[in-house]
């Protein structure tokens, strides 16, 4: 979908221009950075907006302490992940060092997990809590996500909106996996809107 074209850039913050239509975490993350056909808007611009996208995403309950060395990597995990996802889209075959980059994310995604000791004579308590860096963590999980995603047959619904002037990157989860817009609202009815107006100026 397409942003307005005098967006003063870069972006003071992105929040206003995040979107959630990619049906996965892993791929809302790469649609971040939005007009990948033209401009590269970057709408995690700040520590902040950072914080703030992990939890609007659901990855987390509340927003985690996130500094601009966080910022840099996540922005570095994001673009290895839209990467290997275009390579895998058009069949070139993901690069190594990609692949790297999100593996070394994985381990982040460990909850802390506990065994408790009880108090003399009661059960023990099992204990799995969110890691104290859970900024960390939050990136970890969207590793995961794509590592499942580009490395098992989920990858065959992987797709890039047809539409010229779009470059959502989005999960098929339709049934004959043959979804072709990032929204049926945004670009899919703009092709339909275009298509009806080149049937009228046939006639
Ligand atoms: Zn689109």
């Amino acid at each position: 979908m397409d942003l307005p074209d005098d967006l003063v850039l870069p972006l003071e913050r992105g929040a206003p221009w995040w979107y959630w239509l990619a049906g996965r975490p892993a791929l809302d993350f790469v649609n971040t950075l939005r007009e990948r056909w033209w401009r590269n808007v970057e709408t995690l611009v700040t520590a902040e907006d950072l914080a703030a996208w992990l939890t609007e995403a659901n990855l987390l309950a509340e927003a985690p302490a996130v500094d601009e060395a966080l910022l840099v990597a996540a922005r570095e995990l994001r673009e290895a992940i839209s990467l290997a996802t275009d390579a895998v889209i058009d069949r070139s075959g993901p690069r190594a060092r990609e692949l790297r980059v999100i593996e070394a994310w994985l381990p982040a995604a460990r909850l802390d997990e506990h065994l408790v000791a009880p108090a003399a004579g009661s059960a023990p308590v099992f204990r799995a809590t969110v890691p104290e860096d859970a900024g960390r963590f939050a990136l970890g999980l969207l590793a995961r996500d794509a590592a499942q995603m580009l490395g098992t047959e989920q990858r065959e619904r992987l797709r890039i909106c047809a539409a010229e002037t779009c470059s959502a990157r989005f999960y098929d989860r339709s049934r004959g996996a043959r979804r072709r817009w990032c929204s049926m609202q945004g670009c899919g009815n703009v092709a339909k809107a275009r298509r009806h107006r080149a049937r009228q100026s046939d006639l």
